[in-house]
């Protein structure tokens, strides 16, 4: 699937190379590098780190055709948890 990580949005928290680290690494300190072409079996993982993301800066394309309801609840979540 494939994914764009907004760098300008990105702060670095680093969330995403923490609960996918195969698509996402950190270079230094800031700096985020990220495969754009993830692998299939990194789905889950990766919505973890969309829904992780504290600004929102990532973007999956194949994420959202099959879990529109996941994105929804990881709003949902983020209010009311
Ligand atoms: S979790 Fe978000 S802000 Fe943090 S490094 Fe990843 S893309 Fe950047």
């Amino acid at each position: 699937m494939r994914l764009v990580v907004d760098l300008n949005k990105c702060q670095g928290y680093a969330q995403c190379a923490f609960l996918a680290p195969d698509v996402f690494a950190m270079h230094g300190e800031e700096s985020l590098v990220y495969n754009p072409r993830a692998e299939e079996e990194q789905r889950e993982r990766l919505a973890r780190a969309v829904a992780a993301c504290p600004v929102q800066a990532i973007t999956a394309d194949g994420l959202d055709g099959a879990k529109e309801s996941a994105s929804q609840s990881a709003l949902g979540a983020s209010d009311g948890h």
